[in-house]
C-alpha cells in the first residue's frame, strides 16, 4: 500500500492551526479574563460548521439524501467552508470512494484498517494515490453551481468566513483577538477533531444493531459531539437515508432539522428514507445474528436431544426400564410420561422446586396395567410449569412411547 508522498501544505497548516491554538488558547485561557460571549462565538462557530458538514457536505451533496432548493444549498455550503476540510466536490469524492470501498487500505481514504491515527487525522498528511477515483460519479457536483462556486473561491471564503470573521464578530465587544483565536482557530480544532472521530472512533467502537458488513459503528457519545453522525453503522448500512440514528432515542439533531425545515419550509421538498420493513429486517438480522451466538456458547449436554434421535419403547420396555435401579439414586427409577415421552427425572427429584413426593405420586408405577399419565399435570393441573421448567423436562427424555 503506497501512502504517497508527503502533502507539506495540509501538513503545516494542519500541525501550525494545533500549534496556534494551543499558544492561543493559554495566553486567552477562558478561566481568566476572556469574555464570555467570545466563548459562545467559539460554540456557535464550532456548531455552525458541525451542521454545514453534516447537513450539506455529508448528507446532501455525498449521499443525495434530501432535496434541497438553492438558499439553503448557498447557506450549507458557505456553513461547510467553516469546517475547514476542503471543498464540497473534494470532500464528497473521498467521502463517497470510503463508501464504496469501506475499509479497504488502498481505497477508502480513511480506512479503519490502518490504524486509529491513519482514520483519524493520518490520511490527511499523505497525497495517497485513489486508483478508482475515476470510477466514482460526481456529475452531480459539476453541474451544481453552488458546488462549482464554492469549489473555485474556497480558500479564500473558508479563511475569510473561518478566521477573519471570528475575529471581527468578537471586536464588536472589543476582543478582536479571542474572537480570531477561540471563534476561528479552536473552532477549527472542534470540528475537524469531531468529524475525524467518524472515520476514526465510529469504526472502532460501538454497537453494530444494523449491519456487521463492515467496521461502523454507533455509540451515543460520539453522536452528541458530531451533530447525530455517530450512529454510524445505520449510515453505512443505510447511507441514502436522510438520518443517521432513525430509532427512538438515537440523538440525530441533523435529521431532526431537516424534518422540521422538510415540514414547516419549502426549502426540503424531498427526504429520502428507507421502508420500515427493511429498517425492520436489518434489525432483526442482527439481533438473531446476536441471538445464534449466545446459543453457540451454551454446551451440548445441556441442549435438548432431536426427538427423532430418541428411541421408541413399547409398554413392556418402560415398565422394565422403571424397574431398574437407578445408578447414581440406589434406588428404583423416577419415570413420568409427559406428552407421549418418557421423563426419567430420578436424578433430579431432590432438586425439583415442587419437592421430590409429587413426583413419585405421578411417577410410571411398573404394576399399573396401563402407564400413568402426568402430560395435563405437568401442563397446567397441577401446576402451570415455566418455560424453564419445560426446558429441563425436554433435556430429561428418555424414550418416545410406541403406542
Ligand atoms: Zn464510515
Ligand atoms: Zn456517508
Amino acid at each position: 500500500m503506497s501512502r504517497g508522498d508527503i502533502w507539506w501544505s495540509n501538513a503545516i497548516f494542519f500541525t501550525g492551526m494545533h500549534a496556534a491554538a494551543l499558544y492561543g488558547a493559554t495566553q486567552l485561557s477562558p478561566w481568566s479574563h476572556l469574555h464570555s460571549y467570545t466563548l459562545a462565538l467559539c460554540f456557535v462557530s464550532w456548531q455552525l460548521a458541525s451542521f454545514g458538514i453534516t447537513l450539506g457536505y455529508h448528507r446532501l451533496w455525498s449521499h443525495n439524501a434530501y432535496q434541497a432548493r438553492m438558499p439553503l444549498r448557498i447557506a450549507l455550503a458557505f456553513m461547510g467552508s467553516l469546517g475547514f476540510q476542503g471543498s464540497i466536490k473534494w470532500w464528497v469524492v473521498r467521502h463517497r470512494l470510503h463508501h464504496r470501498f469501506t475499509d479497504d487500505p488502498v481505497h477508502d481514504p480513511y480506512s479503519a484498517e490502518l490504524g486509529l491515527l491513519w482514520s483519524h487525522c493520518g490520511w490527511i498528511y499523505y497525497k495517497k494515490p485513489y486508483p478508482r477515483m475515476k470510477l466514482i460519479e460526481k456529475s452531480d457536483l459539476d453541474s451544481d453551481p453552488v458546488v462549482r462556486f464554492q469549489h473555485r473561491h474556497y480558500v479564500s471564503i473558508a479563511l475569510i468566513a473561518g478566521l477573519v470573521l471570528p475575529a471581527a464578530i468578537g471586536s464588536l465587544w472589543g476582543d478582536a483577538l479571542g474572537g480570531f483565536v477561540w471563534g476561528g482557530i479552536v473552532a477549527r480544532l472542534l470540528i475537524w477533531h469531531c468529524t475525524f472521530m467518524i472515520n476514526s472512533l465510529a469504526h472502532w467502537t460501538g454497537e453494530q444493531p444494523y449491519s456487521d458488513e463492515n467496521s461502523s459503528r454507533g455509540t451515543f457519545l460520539i453522536a452528541l459531539c458530531t451533530s447525530g453522525e455517530g450512529n454510524h453503522n445505520f449510515h453505512h448500512a443505510f447511507p441514502r437515508d436522510y438520518r443517521n440514528g432513525p430509532a427512538f432515542g438515537d440523538w440525530d439533531p441533523t435529521a431532526w432539522i431537516l424534518s422540521l425545515l422538510h415540514k414547516f419550509t419549502n426549502q426540503i421538498p424531498l427526504l429520502h428514507h428507507i421502508s420500515q420493513a427493511d429498517y425492520l429486517k436489518a434489525k432483526s438480522s442482527m439481533l438473531l445474528l446476536e441471538a445464534s451466538k449466545l446459543h453457540a456458547q451454551i454446551p451440548v449436554d445441556s441442549l435438548p436431544r432431536d426427538d427423532n434421535e430418541l428411541p421408541q419403547w413399547s409398554e413392556q420396555q418402560v415398565k422394565q426400564y422403571v424397574q431398574l435401579e437407578d445408578e447414581k439414586e440406589k434406588d428404583a427409577r423416577v419415570v413420568l410420561l409427559i406428552d407421549e415421552y418418557l421423563v426419567d427425572v430420578s436424578a433430579y427429584a431432590t432438586t425439583h422446586p415442587g419437592g421430590r413426593s409429587i413426583l413419585e405420586r405421578w411417577r410410571v408405577q411398573p404394576q399399573q396395567v396401563s402407564l400413568k399419565d402426568s402430560t395435563k399435570a405437568f401442563h397446567g393441573l397441577v401446576n402451570r410449569h415455566s418455560k424453564g421448567a419445560k426446558e429441563t423436562m425436554r433435556l430429561l427424555r428418555v424414550a418416545k412411547l410406541k403406542r
